[in-house]
């Protein structure tokens, strides 16, 4: 498996890509591989001739007291598994080759980034923009793939693939879950075997809240209040960051279910903030 670390390197052989007339699709990542993201490789495939994976734990998108240093690096067992689920090239430059000395611009779309993970995590989303931006210019993708799971961040992108006309095609992918209706995540492993006892019931609580709006529920803060109640009862000292409804594309917060909305959540379980999100009505 050919790792690039030079985004002038990975910016040539895109181009050469392109000169030949080949697709390429990215999936971008913070490394630490599983399931999950084998699934949106698997999809990316399918959409290109060329599939590159990114593994970046981009600094720009970590609080002052978030996991940006202890966030799991293994590189190489990485770019052995991208290889294994399909991926033609892994892009894995270093905070240095994106940030050098000098860097001083930045994207930011405020509008959709100031509520649900935004509000806990200021600058995140502006950290997000940015080295998707990046990435975009350096891999130059006709399409790239990210998950529903993070569903706030793959709205961010679409908004601004839209606003900057970006010609790549956004594709968003379903959760994949564990068995017992976890959301994987690279930071599943910092549950204790407790907490992963009891992590399902993240899911199982959002999954009640759908099956209540399906049932004709039209009160927002009765749903988001039953949810509550649900998570500290069922995962005792978990710490709810928040659980909000918003209309799934504007992530605007709803009243009343009256069309198309989104139940999104983060849960502090332990050392882990957790996040998962349902559709609670599709429209
Ligand atoms: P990460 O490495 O956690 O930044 O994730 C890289 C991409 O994989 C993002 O687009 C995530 O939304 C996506 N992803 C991570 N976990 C899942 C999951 N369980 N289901 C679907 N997509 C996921």
């Amino acid at each position: 498996m050919q790792i690039i670390a030079s985004p002038k390197e990975m910016q040539k052989q895109a181009a050469a890509w392109r000169a030949q007339g080949l697709r390429i699709a990215l999936v971008p990542t913070m490394g630490a591989l599983h399931a999950g993201h084998e699934k949106l490789i698997a999809h990316g495939r399918g959409l290109a001739d060329k599939l590159v994976a990114s593994v970046f734990v981009n600094p720009a998108q970590f609080g002052p007291n978030e996991d940006f240093s202890s966030y799991p690096r293994r590189l190489r067992e990485d770019a052995e598994k991208a290889e294994a689920m399909g991926a033609d090239m892994v892009f894995a430059p270093t905070p240095d080759d994106m940030y050098p000395a000098g860097h001083a611009t930045w994207v930011d779309s405020p509008e959709l980034s100031t509520g649900l993970c935004g509000a806990s995590r200021p600058g995140h989303f502006r950290g997000v923009c940015t080295v998707v931006l990046k990435l975009f210019m350096i891999i130059m993708p006709h399409a790239a793939v990210f998950g529903r799971k993070d569903w706030q961040q793959l709205a961010i992108i679409r908004r601004m693939a839209a606003d900057f006309n970006l010609d790549i095609a956004i594709e968003g992918h379903p959760i994949v879950r564990e068995a017992d209706g976890l959301a994987l995540s690279s930071r599943n492993a910092y549950l204790n075997p407790e907490e992963r006892a009891v992590a399902p019931h993240i899911h199982a609580g959002l999954a009640l809240a759908r099956e209540a709006a399906q049932k004709g529920e039209r009160d927002a803060s009765r749903i988001i209040s039953d949810v509550s109640a649900y998570f500290t009862r069922h995962m005792p000292g978990c710490d709810i960051d928040y659980i909000s409804i918003v209309h799934p594309e504007n992530l605007k917060p709803l009243q009343n279910l009256d069309g198309a909305a989104l139940m999104a959540c983060a849960v502090r379980l332990g050392k882990p903030r957790l996040i998962d999100n349902i559709l609670l009505l599709d429209q």
